[in-house]
Protein backbone atom coordinates (compact mmCIF):
# COMPACT_ATOMS: atom_id res chain seq x y z
CA UNK A 1 0.00 0.00 0.00
CA UNK A 2 1.49 3.40 -1.10
CA UNK A 3 0.51 6.00 0.29
CA UNK A 4 2.98 9.00 0.39
CA UNK A 5 2.26 12.21 2.00
CA UNK A 6 3.69 15.32 -0.03
CA UNK A 7 4.42 17.40 2.86
CA UNK A 8 7.28 15.34 3.82
CA UNK A 9 8.87 14.74 0.16
CA UNK A 10 12.38 16.74 -0.33
CA UNK A 11 12.41 18.31 -3.96
CA UNK A 12 10.37 17.67 -6.94
CA UNK A 13 8.14 14.73 -7.80
CA UNK A 14 7.95 13.00 -11.26
CA UNK A 15 5.80 9.81 -11.73
CA UNK A 16 5.12 7.71 -14.63
CA UNK A 17 1.56 5.86 -14.30
CA UNK A 18 -1.37 5.18 -16.90
CA UNK A 19 -4.03 7.01 -15.04
CA UNK A 20 -3.87 9.90 -13.19
CA UNK A 21 -6.75 10.95 -10.81
CA UNK A 22 -7.02 14.03 -9.87
CA UNK A 23 -8.62 14.22 -6.50
CA UNK A 24 -9.34 11.56 -3.77
CA UNK A 25 -12.90 12.24 -2.82
CA UNK A 26 -16.27 10.84 -3.66
CA UNK A 27 -15.99 10.86 -7.55
CA UNK A 28 -11.90 9.89 -7.61
CA UNK A 29 -11.46 7.54 -5.34
CA UNK A 30 -14.37 5.43 -7.02
CA UNK A 31 -12.25 5.98 -9.99
CA UNK A 32 -9.13 5.09 -8.73
CA UNK A 33 -10.26 1.69 -6.94
CA UNK A 34 -12.61 0.17 -10.14
CA UNK A 35 -9.66 0.92 -12.56
CA UNK A 36 -6.34 -0.13 -10.51
CA UNK A 37 -8.97 -3.49 -9.96
CA UNK A 38 -8.63 -3.78 -13.55
CA UNK A 39 -4.97 -3.48 -13.31
CA UNK A 40 -4.00 0.01 -14.41
CA UNK A 41 -0.98 1.66 -13.25
CA UNK A 42 -3.07 4.19 -11.14
CA UNK A 43 -1.73 7.41 -9.43
CA UNK A 44 -4.38 9.45 -7.30
CA UNK A 45 -3.17 13.35 -6.30
CA UNK A 46 -4.78 14.86 -3.74
CA UNK A 47 -4.39 19.35 -2.77
CA UNK A 48 -5.37 18.68 0.99
CA UNK A 49 -3.36 16.34 3.60
CA UNK A 50 -3.86 12.95 5.05
CA UNK A 51 -5.45 13.04 8.32
CA UNK A 52 -6.08 8.95 9.51
CA UNK A 53 -9.63 8.59 11.30
CA UNK A 54 -8.17 8.15 14.46
CA UNK A 55 -6.47 11.52 14.24
CA UNK A 56 -9.34 13.44 13.09
CA UNK A 57 -11.83 11.45 15.60
CA UNK A 58 -9.96 13.33 18.26
CA UNK A 59 -9.63 16.79 16.50
CA UNK A 60 -12.03 19.51 17.96
CA UNK A 61 -14.37 21.47 15.34
CA UNK A 62 -12.16 24.71 15.17
CA UNK A 63 -9.19 22.12 14.50
CA UNK A 64 -10.66 19.78 11.95
CA UNK A 65 -12.14 22.88 10.06
CA UNK A 66 -8.79 23.98 9.70
CA UNK A 67 -6.98 20.51 8.62
CA UNK A 68 -9.71 18.99 6.86
CA UNK A 69 -12.07 21.73 5.22
CA UNK A 70 -11.01 24.06 2.03
CA UNK A 71 -10.82 27.24 3.49
CA UNK A 72 -11.70 26.00 6.94
CA UNK A 73 -15.42 25.94 6.21
CA UNK A 74 -15.59 29.85 5.12
CA UNK A 75 -15.72 29.48 0.72
CA UNK A 76 -18.63 31.71 0.36
CA UNK A 77 -20.59 32.45 -3.06
CA UNK A 78 -21.27 36.56 -3.41
CA UNK A 79 -25.06 36.40 -4.17
CA UNK A 80 -25.88 37.96 -6.96
CA UNK A 81 -29.26 40.75 -7.06
CA UNK A 82 -31.81 39.26 -4.70
CA UNK A 83 -29.94 35.97 -3.53
CA UNK A 84 -28.21 35.78 0.27
CA UNK A 85 -23.96 35.06 0.08
CA UNK A 86 -23.93 31.43 0.82
CA UNK A 87 -21.33 29.66 2.32
CA UNK A 88 -20.34 26.51 0.20
CA UNK A 89 -18.66 23.96 2.55
CA UNK A 90 -16.47 21.58 0.93
CA UNK A 91 -13.53 18.86 1.92
CA UNK A 92 -10.28 19.37 1.42
CA UNK A 93 -7.79 16.31 2.33
CA UNK A 94 -7.47 12.68 1.59
CA UNK A 95 -11.20 11.53 1.06
CA UNK A 96 -12.51 14.66 0.09
CA UNK A 97 -16.08 15.74 0.92
CA UNK A 98 -16.95 12.11 1.57
CA UNK A 99 -15.03 12.65 5.14
CA UNK A 100 -17.53 15.30 6.20
CA UNK A 101 -20.95 13.84 5.14
CA UNK A 102 -24.00 13.35 7.49
CA UNK A 103 -23.68 9.62 5.51
CA UNK A 104 -27.25 10.49 4.11
CA UNK A 105 -27.56 8.35 0.44
CA UNK A 106 -29.85 9.31 -1.89
CA UNK A 107 -30.10 7.35 -5.30
CA UNK A 108 -30.62 9.88 -8.14
CA UNK A 109 -34.56 11.06 -8.48
CA UNK A 110 -36.14 8.59 -11.43
CA UNK A 111 -37.86 12.10 -12.19
CA UNK A 112 -33.98 13.81 -12.33
CA UNK A 113 -33.04 11.00 -14.54
CA UNK A 114 -36.26 11.21 -17.17
CA UNK A 115 -35.05 15.14 -17.08
CA UNK A 116 -31.71 14.50 -17.85
CA UNK A 117 -33.40 11.58 -20.87
CA UNK A 118 -35.84 14.08 -22.26
CA UNK A 119 -34.04 17.24 -21.71
CA UNK A 120 -30.38 16.80 -21.88
CA UNK A 121 -30.29 13.57 -24.27
CA UNK A 122 -28.78 11.56 -22.00
CA UNK A 123 -30.67 8.56 -22.75
CA UNK A 124 -28.33 5.74 -21.13
CA UNK A 125 -28.70 7.56 -17.62
CA UNK A 126 -31.89 6.07 -16.75
CA UNK A 127 -33.35 4.52 -14.00
CA UNK A 128 -33.22 0.61 -15.78
CA UNK A 129 -29.60 1.21 -16.70
CA UNK A 130 -28.66 2.98 -13.19
CA UNK A 131 -29.97 0.13 -11.34
CA UNK A 132 -27.25 -1.92 -11.32
CA UNK A 133 -24.45 1.26 -10.66
CA UNK A 134 -26.50 1.97 -7.74
CA UNK A 135 -26.60 -1.55 -6.30
CA UNK A 136 -22.96 -1.85 -6.30
CA UNK A 137 -21.87 1.56 -5.15
CA UNK A 138 -24.87 1.03 -2.23
CA UNK A 139 -23.05 -2.63 -1.77
CA UNK A 140 -19.21 -1.47 -1.05
CA UNK A 141 -19.99 1.74 1.29
CA UNK A 142 -23.04 -0.25 2.85
CA UNK A 143 -26.48 1.95 2.40
CA UNK A 144 -28.65 1.24 5.57
CA UNK A 145 -31.63 3.00 7.05
CA UNK A 146 -31.49 4.99 10.17
CA UNK A 147 -33.02 2.42 12.72
CA UNK A 148 -36.33 4.67 14.74
CA UNK A 149 -34.10 4.03 18.10
CA UNK A 150 -31.23 5.98 16.35
CA UNK A 151 -33.40 9.68 15.81
CA UNK A 152 -32.91 12.12 17.85
CA UNK A 153 -35.38 13.84 19.75
CA UNK A 154 -34.16 17.08 17.88
CA UNK A 155 -35.50 15.20 14.83
CA UNK A 156 -38.29 13.35 16.38
CA UNK A 157 -40.20 17.17 17.42
CA UNK A 158 -40.41 17.75 13.80
CA UNK A 159 -41.57 14.73 12.31
CA UNK A 160 -44.30 14.76 15.20
CA UNK A 161 -45.42 18.40 13.71
CA UNK A 162 -45.07 17.11 9.85
CA UNK A 163 -47.49 14.24 10.98
CA UNK A 164 -49.75 16.41 12.75
CA UNK A 165 -49.79 18.57 9.87
CA UNK A 166 -50.55 15.50 7.57
CA UNK A 167 -46.92 15.93 5.42
CA UNK A 168 -45.28 12.70 4.81
CA UNK A 169 -41.39 12.01 5.95
CA UNK A 170 -39.72 8.84 6.21
CA UNK A 171 -36.46 7.40 7.29
CA UNK A 172 -33.13 8.45 5.73
CA UNK A 173 -30.35 5.69 4.54
CA UNK A 174 -27.12 6.31 5.41
CA UNK A 175 -23.58 4.45 4.38
CA UNK A 176 -22.90 3.68 8.02
CA UNK A 177 -22.32 -0.06 9.42
CA UNK A 178 -21.89 -0.28 13.46
CA UNK A 179 -22.97 3.08 14.03
CA UNK A 180 -23.31 4.36 17.61
CA UNK A 181 -25.10 7.73 16.94
CA UNK A 182 -22.56 9.71 18.98
CA UNK A 183 -23.39 12.95 16.04
CA UNK A 184 -20.13 13.82 15.32
CA UNK A 185 -20.51 12.76 11.43
CA UNK A 186 -19.93 15.93 9.80
CA UNK A 187 -16.39 16.16 11.29
CA UNK A 188 -15.62 12.65 10.37
CA UNK A 189 -16.65 9.63 12.19
CA UNK A 190 -13.96 7.98 14.66
CA UNK A 191 -15.28 4.80 14.94
CA UNK A 192 -14.77 4.17 11.19
CA UNK A 193 -18.57 3.84 10.96
CA UNK A 194 -19.61 5.84 8.18
CA UNK A 195 -17.65 3.84 5.37
CA UNK A 196 -16.39 6.99 3.68
CA UNK A 197 -14.64 6.85 0.47
CA UNK A 198 -11.07 7.20 3.26
CA UNK A 199 -12.11 4.06 4.73
CA UNK A 200 -13.47 2.18 2.04
CA UNK A 201 -12.91 3.08 -1.82
CA UNK A 202 -9.40 4.34 -0.97
CA UNK A 203 -8.14 1.57 0.55
CA UNK A 204 -9.13 -0.87 -2.02
CA UNK A 205 -7.38 1.25 -4.53
CA UNK A 206 -4.06 1.03 -2.70
CA UNK A 207 -4.56 -2.86 -1.86
CA UNK A 208 -4.92 -2.99 -5.53
CA UNK A 209 -1.29 -1.02 -6.30
CA UNK A 210 -2.71 2.58 -6.91
CA UNK A 211 -0.35 5.10 -5.33
CA UNK A 212 -1.87 8.15 -3.42
CA UNK A 213 0.10 11.27 -2.88
CA UNK A 214 -1.56 13.82 -0.21
CA UNK A 215 -0.64 17.15 -0.26
CA UNK A 216 -0.31 17.76 -4.33
CA UNK A 217 -2.18 20.26 -5.94
CA UNK A 218 -2.55 19.82 -9.76
CA UNK A 219 -1.94 23.12 -11.91
CA UNK A 220 -2.89 22.43 -14.92
CA UNK A 221 -3.61 19.07 -17.24
CA UNK A 222 -0.57 18.65 -19.91
CA UNK A 223 -2.17 17.67 -23.55
CA UNK A 224 0.52 15.84 -26.13
CA UNK A 225 -0.65 14.71 -29.61
CA UNK A 226 -3.82 16.39 -29.15
CA UNK A 227 -4.43 14.52 -26.18
CA UNK A 228 -4.21 14.38 -22.37
CA UNK A 229 -0.76 12.66 -21.47
CA UNK A 230 -0.58 14.24 -17.51
CA UNK A 231 -0.85 16.96 -15.16
CA UNK A 232 1.87 19.30 -13.57
CA UNK A 233 1.61 21.02 -10.26
CA UNK A 234 3.17 21.68 -7.06
CA UNK A 235 3.80 19.73 -3.78
CA UNK A 236 3.01 21.96 -0.88
CA UNK A 237 4.17 22.15 2.41
CA UNK A 238 5.13 23.96 6.15
CA UNK A 239 2.54 25.69 8.56
CA UNK A 240 1.28 27.79 5.82
CA UNK A 241 0.98 24.69 2.91
CA UNK A 242 2.86 26.81 0.32
CA UNK A 243 4.14 25.71 -2.72
CA UNK A 244 7.63 23.35 -2.68
CA UNK A 245 8.74 21.51 -5.31
CA UNK A 246 7.39 20.64 -8.44
CA UNK A 247 4.71 17.87 -9.59
CA UNK A 248 4.60 16.21 -12.66
CA UNK A 249 2.87 13.13 -13.54
CA UNK A 250 2.54 11.57 -17.14
CA UNK A 251 -0.07 9.57 -17.75
CA UNK A 252 -1.79 7.68 -21.13
CA UNK A 253 -5.22 8.92 -19.58
CA UNK A 254 -5.98 11.54 -17.44
CA UNK A 255 -9.20 12.21 -14.46
CA UNK A 256 -9.86 14.88 -13.05
CA UNK A 257 -12.34 14.72 -9.92
CA UNK A 258 -11.08 17.76 -8.22
CA UNK A 259 -14.93 18.70 -7.28
CA UNK A 260 -17.51 21.11 -9.02
CA UNK A 261 -15.48 24.29 -7.64
CA UNK A 262 -11.68 22.82 -8.37
CA UNK A 263 -12.51 21.15 -11.56
CA UNK A 264 -14.08 23.87 -13.73
CA UNK A 265 -10.78 26.21 -12.17
CA UNK A 266 -8.54 23.23 -13.52
CA UNK A 267 -10.04 23.08 -16.94
CA UNK A 268 -9.60 26.83 -17.35
CA UNK A 269 -6.15 26.86 -16.23
CA UNK A 270 -5.24 24.07 -18.69
CA UNK A 271 -7.34 25.85 -21.85
CA UNK A 272 -9.68 22.95 -21.75
CA UNK A 273 -13.32 23.26 -23.28
CA UNK A 274 -13.53 26.93 -24.31
CA UNK A 275 -15.76 25.63 -27.20
CA UNK A 276 -18.62 25.14 -24.84
CA UNK A 277 -18.44 28.13 -22.99
CA UNK A 278 -20.20 26.16 -20.36
CA UNK A 279 -16.75 25.55 -17.90
CA UNK A 280 -17.73 27.23 -14.62
CA UNK A 281 -21.18 27.82 -15.46
CA UNK A 282 -24.33 26.25 -14.56
CA UNK A 283 -23.19 25.84 -11.11
CA UNK A 284 -25.83 24.38 -8.41
CA UNK A 285 -25.70 24.67 -4.65
CA UNK A 286 -29.01 22.68 -3.13
CA UNK A 287 -29.50 26.67 -0.94
CA UNK A 288 -30.06 25.28 2.26
CA UNK A 289 -31.71 27.21 5.14
CA UNK A 290 -31.75 26.12 8.83
CA UNK A 291 -34.70 26.36 11.17
CA UNK A 292 -33.81 25.78 14.47
CA UNK A 293 -36.90 25.26 17.60
CA UNK A 294 -37.26 26.11 21.56
CA UNK A 295 -39.31 23.42 23.64
CA UNK A 296 -39.82 23.28 27.41
CA UNK A 297 -38.33 19.72 27.93
CA UNK A 298 -35.17 18.93 27.36
CA UNK A 299 -34.50 17.77 23.46
CA UNK A 300 -30.50 17.46 23.84
CA UNK A 301 -30.40 16.49 20.03
CA UNK A 302 -27.16 15.68 19.89
CA UNK A 303 -27.77 12.26 20.55
CA UNK A 304 -28.58 9.82 18.21
CA UNK A 305 -27.61 10.17 13.87
CA UNK A 306 -27.09 13.76 12.76
CA UNK A 307 -29.35 13.22 9.71
CA UNK A 308 -31.88 10.09 10.40
CA UNK A 309 -35.56 11.63 8.41
CA UNK A 310 -36.67 13.91 5.79
CA UNK A 311 -39.23 14.98 3.81
CA UNK A 312 -40.95 15.35 0.36
CA UNK A 313 -43.72 17.04 1.58
CA UNK A 314 -42.68 20.48 -0.36
CA UNK A 315 -41.56 18.97 -3.38
CA UNK A 316 -43.66 21.02 -5.42
CA UNK A 317 -42.55 24.22 -4.02
CA UNK A 318 -38.93 22.84 -5.08
CA UNK A 319 -37.93 22.09 -1.24
CA UNK A 320 -36.89 18.89 0.47
CA UNK A 321 -36.42 18.95 4.44
CA UNK A 322 -33.70 17.25 6.00
CA UNK A 323 -32.65 16.39 9.58
CA UNK A 324 -29.56 18.13 10.84
CA UNK A 325 -27.63 18.69 14.20
CA UNK A 326 -25.12 20.73 14.91
CA UNK A 327 -22.43 20.45 17.75
CA UNK A 328 -23.61 22.79 20.60
CA UNK A 329 -20.06 24.44 20.21
CA UNK A 330 -20.18 25.65 16.99
CA UNK A 331 -24.20 25.95 16.84
CA UNK A 332 -23.62 28.66 19.82
CA UNK A 333 -21.87 31.15 17.51
CA UNK A 334 -25.62 30.76 15.30
CA UNK A 335 -27.36 32.23 17.93
CA UNK A 336 -29.18 35.90 18.09
CA UNK A 337 -27.39 38.13 20.94
CA UNK A 338 -24.35 39.39 22.40
CA UNK A 339 -22.92 38.86 25.70
CA UNK A 340 -25.49 38.06 28.53
CA UNK A 341 -28.43 38.44 25.91
CA UNK A 342 -26.30 35.54 24.06
CA UNK A 343 -26.00 33.75 27.13
CA UNK A 344 -29.61 33.62 27.53
CA UNK A 345 -29.94 32.03 24.14
CA UNK A 346 -26.90 29.83 24.29
CA UNK A 347 -27.99 28.33 27.83
CA UNK A 348 -31.32 27.13 26.07
CA UNK A 349 -29.48 25.01 23.39
CA UNK A 350 -30.05 21.84 25.22
CA UNK A 351 -33.93 22.44 24.45
CA UNK A 352 -33.51 22.84 20.84
CA UNK A 353 -34.24 21.05 17.86
CA UNK A 354 -33.17 22.12 14.03
CA UNK A 355 -34.05 20.53 11.03
CA UNK A 356 -32.61 21.90 7.56
CA UNK A 357 -34.85 22.70 4.68
CA UNK A 358 -33.15 22.79 0.76
CA UNK A 359 -33.90 24.08 -3.04
CA UNK A 360 -34.42 21.60 -5.89
CA UNK A 361 -32.17 24.92 -7.81
CA UNK A 362 -32.01 25.64 -11.17
CA UNK A 363 -28.17 26.24 -12.29
CA UNK A 364 -27.68 29.83 -11.30
CA UNK A 365 -24.07 30.01 -10.34
CA UNK A 366 -21.03 30.39 -11.63
CA UNK A 367 -16.91 29.69 -10.51
CA UNK A 368 -14.94 31.86 -12.57
CA UNK A 369 -10.88 33.83 -11.22
CA UNK A 370 -10.23 37.18 -11.37
CA UNK A 371 -5.96 38.42 -11.10
CA UNK A 372 -6.04 34.14 -10.40
CA UNK A 373 -7.85 34.22 -7.74
CA UNK A 374 -11.01 31.81 -7.99
CA UNK A 375 -14.66 32.72 -6.85
CA UNK A 376 -17.78 31.78 -6.94
CA UNK A 377 -21.22 33.81 -7.99
CA UNK A 378 -24.34 32.75 -7.70
CA UNK A 379 -28.29 34.61 -8.78
CA UNK A 380 -31.24 32.48 -7.60
CA UNK A 381 -33.82 31.76 -10.39
CA UNK A 382 -37.03 33.45 -9.29
CA UNK A 383 -38.87 30.48 -8.24
CA UNK A 384 -36.12 29.34 -6.13
CA UNK A 385 -36.34 32.58 -4.37
CA UNK A 386 -40.07 32.57 -3.82
CA UNK A 387 -39.35 29.22 -2.16
CA UNK A 388 -37.34 30.54 0.73
CA UNK A 389 -40.17 32.24 2.57
CA UNK A 390 -42.47 29.35 1.70
CA UNK A 391 -39.54 26.63 3.41
CA UNK A 392 -39.01 29.16 6.68
CA UNK A 393 -42.88 29.35 7.42
CA UNK A 394 -43.99 25.68 6.80
CA UNK A 395 -40.58 24.61 8.61
CA UNK A 396 -41.53 27.06 11.45
CA UNK A 397 -45.08 25.98 11.32
CA UNK A 398 -44.35 22.45 11.36
CA UNK A 399 -42.01 22.65 14.69
CA UNK A 400 -45.15 24.69 16.20
CA UNK A 401 -47.27 21.37 15.06
CA UNK A 402 -44.88 19.31 17.09
CA UNK A 403 -44.53 21.37 20.68
CA UNK A 404 -42.30 24.48 20.08
CA UNK A 405 -42.46 27.48 22.20
CA UNK A 406 -40.57 29.90 19.82
CA UNK A 407 -38.37 29.16 16.43
CA UNK A 408 -35.00 31.07 15.36
CA UNK A 409 -35.33 31.58 11.42
CA UNK A 410 -32.50 31.90 9.28
CA UNK A 411 -32.98 35.75 9.16
CA UNK A 412 -29.70 37.90 11.05
CA UNK A 413 -31.43 39.96 13.32
CA UNK A 414 -34.60 38.47 13.55
CA UNK A 415 -34.53 36.85 17.52
CA UNK A 416 -37.12 34.51 19.08
CA UNK A 417 -40.11 34.01 16.69
CA UNK A 418 -43.29 32.81 18.52
CA UNK A 419 -46.22 31.17 17.09
CA UNK A 420 -48.87 34.25 16.72
CA UNK A 421 -45.78 36.50 15.67
CA UNK A 422 -45.23 34.19 12.95
CA UNK A 423 -48.70 34.54 11.48
CA UNK A 424 -47.71 38.40 11.37
CA UNK A 425 -43.89 38.39 9.71
CA UNK A 426 -43.84 39.41 6.10
CA UNK A 427 -41.28 36.44 5.20
CA UNK A 428 -41.93 37.25 1.11
CA UNK A 429 -40.12 40.56 2.03
CA UNK A 430 -37.20 39.52 3.83
CA UNK A 431 -34.14 41.39 2.12
CA UNK A 432 -31.70 38.61 0.91
CA UNK A 433 -29.11 40.68 2.47
CA UNK A 434 -29.84 39.15 5.76
CA UNK A 435 -30.60 35.67 5.20
CA UNK A 436 -28.61 33.04 6.50
CA UNK A 437 -27.92 30.62 3.85
CA UNK A 438 -25.50 27.50 3.26
CA UNK A 439 -24.48 24.93 1.20
CA UNK A 440 -23.05 21.20 1.04
CA UNK A 441 -23.47 20.45 -2.75
CA UNK A 442 -21.76 22.51 -5.44
CA UNK A 443 -22.65 20.74 -8.59
CA UNK A 444 -22.51 21.31 -12.56
CA UNK A 445 -19.82 23.34 -13.63
CA UNK A 446 -18.42 20.77 -16.25
CA UNK A 447 -22.26 19.40 -17.41
CA UNK A 448 -21.90 16.19 -19.45
CA UNK A 449 -24.18 16.25 -22.31
CA UNK A 450 -24.51 14.89 -25.69
CA UNK A 451 -22.74 18.56 -27.97
CA UNK A 452 -20.05 20.04 -27.74
CA UNK A 453 -22.02 23.47 -27.75
CA UNK A 454 -23.35 23.17 -24.52
CA UNK A 455 -21.46 20.80 -22.79
CA UNK A 456 -18.20 20.29 -21.09
CA UNK A 457 -18.22 16.66 -21.05
CA UNK A 458 -19.75 13.45 -22.95
CA UNK A 459 -21.91 11.25 -22.13
CA UNK A 460 -18.59 8.90 -20.34
CA UNK A 461 -17.26 11.99 -18.89
CA UNK A 462 -14.34 12.58 -21.82
CA UNK A 463 -13.92 16.50 -22.47
CA UNK A 464 -15.07 17.35 -25.93
CA UNK A 465 -11.81 18.99 -27.19
CA UNK A 466 -9.56 16.96 -25.39
CA UNK A 467 -9.26 13.41 -25.54
CA UNK A 468 -7.97 11.13 -22.78
CA UNK A 469 -9.35 13.94 -19.86
CA UNK A 470 -12.22 12.69 -18.50
CA UNK A 471 -14.20 14.11 -15.22
CA UNK A 472 -15.51 11.81 -12.82
CA UNK A 473 -17.01 14.47 -9.74
CA UNK A 474 -20.18 16.63 -9.06
CA UNK A 475 -19.47 18.81 -11.45
CA UNK A 476 -20.71 16.79 -14.49
CA UNK A 477 -23.95 16.44 -12.90
CA UNK A 478 -26.24 18.51 -15.60
CA UNK A 479 -28.84 19.20 -13.20
CA UNK A 480 -29.20 19.69 -9.26
CA UNK A 481 -30.94 16.56 -7.42
CA UNK A 482 -32.71 18.15 -5.05
CA UNK A 483 -31.40 15.66 -2.79
CA UNK A 484 -28.08 15.17 -1.39
CA UNK A 485 -25.67 14.03 -3.79
CA UNK A 486 -22.54 11.68 -3.05
CA UNK A 487 -24.06 8.68 -4.07
CA UNK A 488 -25.04 9.92 -7.51
CA UNK A 489 -21.73 11.66 -7.60
CA UNK A 490 -20.43 7.98 -7.12
CA UNK A 491 -22.86 6.34 -8.91
CA UNK A 492 -21.70 8.52 -11.86
CA UNK A 493 -18.12 8.00 -11.54
CA UNK A 494 -18.92 4.49 -11.35
CA UNK A 495 -20.18 4.24 -15.14
CA UNK A 496 -17.22 5.86 -16.14
CA UNK A 497 -15.01 3.94 -14.32
CA UNK A 498 -16.61 1.20 -15.73
CA UNK A 499 -16.32 2.70 -19.34
CA UNK A 500 -12.29 3.30 -18.92
CA UNK A 501 -11.92 -0.65 -17.93
CA UNK A 502 -12.96 -1.79 -21.27
CA UNK A 503 -11.84 0.89 -23.06
CA UNK A 504 -8.27 0.74 -24.38
CA UNK A 505 -5.30 3.28 -23.08
CA UNK A 506 -3.63 4.65 -25.83
CA UNK A 507 -0.09 4.04 -26.73
CA UNK A 508 2.35 5.98 -24.00
C1 LIG B 1 -20.12 19.15 5.56
C2 LIG B 1 -20.65 18.34 4.42
C3 LIG B 1 -21.67 17.43 4.63
C4 LIG B 1 -22.18 16.69 3.56
N1 LIG B 1 -23.14 15.73 3.82
C5 LIG B 1 -23.59 14.96 2.79
C6 LIG B 1 -24.49 13.88 3.03
O1 LIG B 1 -24.85 13.58 4.17
N2 LIG B 1 -24.91 13.17 1.96
C7 LIG B 1 -24.52 13.46 0.69
O2 LIG B 1 -25.00 12.81 -0.25
N3 LIG B 1 -23.65 14.44 0.43
C8 LIG B 1 -23.16 15.19 1.46
N4 LIG B 1 -22.24 16.16 1.22
C9 LIG B 1 -21.82 16.39 -0.18
C10 LIG B 1 -20.84 15.34 -0.68
O3 LIG B 1 -19.86 15.10 0.29
C11 LIG B 1 -20.20 15.85 -1.96
O4 LIG B 1 -21.23 16.18 -2.89
C12 LIG B 1 -19.28 14.85 -2.63
O5 LIG B 1 -18.34 14.33 -1.73
C13 LIG B 1 -18.57 15.55 -3.78
O6 LIG B 1 -17.76 14.63 -4.44
P1 LIG B 1 -16.67 15.11 -5.49
O7 LIG B 1 -15.91 13.93 -5.92
O8 LIG B 1 -17.34 15.95 -6.51
O9 LIG B 1 -15.74 16.13 -4.67
P2 LIG B 1 -14.98 15.95 -3.28
O10 LIG B 1 -15.48 14.78 -2.53
O11 LIG B 1 -15.07 17.27 -2.61
O12 LIG B 1 -13.46 15.66 -3.72
C14 LIG B 1 -12.68 16.57 -4.43
C15 LIG B 1 -11.24 16.44 -3.94
O13 LIG B 1 -10.36 17.05 -4.88
C16 LIG B 1 -9.33 17.73 -4.18
N5 LIG B 1 -8.79 18.77 -5.06
C17 LIG B 1 -9.38 19.93 -5.42
N6 LIG B 1 -8.58 20.63 -6.26
C18 LIG B 1 -7.46 19.89 -6.43
C19 LIG B 1 -6.26 20.10 -7.19
N7 LIG B 1 -6.10 21.18 -7.95
N8 LIG B 1 -5.29 19.15 -7.12
C20 LIG B 1 -5.47 18.03 -6.35
N9 LIG B 1 -6.59 17.79 -5.61
C21 LIG B 1 -7.58 18.71 -5.66
C22 LIG B 1 -10.05 18.30 -2.97
O14 LIG B 1 -9.13 18.63 -1.95
C23 LIG B 1 -10.99 17.15 -2.61
O15 LIG B 1 -10.40 16.26 -1.69
C24 LIG B 1 -21.68 16.89 2.26
C25 LIG B 1 -20.63 17.79 2.05
C26 LIG B 1 -20.11 18.51 3.11
C27 LIG B 1 -18.98 19.47 2.87
S1 LIG C 1 -23.14 9.17 14.48
FE1 LIG C 1 -22.42 7.19 13.71
S2 LIG C 1 -21.57 7.62 11.67
FE2 LIG C 1 -21.77 9.60 12.72
S3 LIG C 1 -19.78 9.93 13.68
FE3 LIG C 1 -21.02 8.88 15.26
S4 LIG C 1 -20.63 6.64 14.95
FE4 LIG C 1 -19.88 7.75 13.12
Amino acid sequence: MTLVEGKLHDGDLTIDADVVVVGSGAGGAVVAAELAEAGQSVVILEEGPYVSPERYGRMRPSENLRHLWRDAGLTFAIGLGDTPVINVMMGQCVGGSSVLTGGVCFRIPDSVMNEWVTEHGLTDINPKRMEPVFEEIERRIHVEEVPPEMRSRSTQHFLNGLTALGMDWAPMRRNTQGCNGCGRCNFGCPHGAKRSVDVTYLPRALAAGARLYSDCRVDRVVARSGRAAGVVGRLLGGPERKPRGKLGVRARRVVVAAGAYASPLLLMQSGVGRRSGQVGRNLTLHPGFRVMARFDDPVEGWKGALQSAYSDALEGDRITLTSLFIPPGALAGTLPGIGVAHQAVAQAIPHMAIFGGMIHDEGGGRVQTLFDRPYMTYRMAPKDRAAVPILMRRMAEAFFAGGAREVYLPVLGLGAVDADRLRSIDLEHVPASVLESGSQHPLGTCRMGVSPNGSVVDAFGQAWDLPELYVADGSILPTSLGVNPQLSIMSMALRIAWHLREKRLPAS
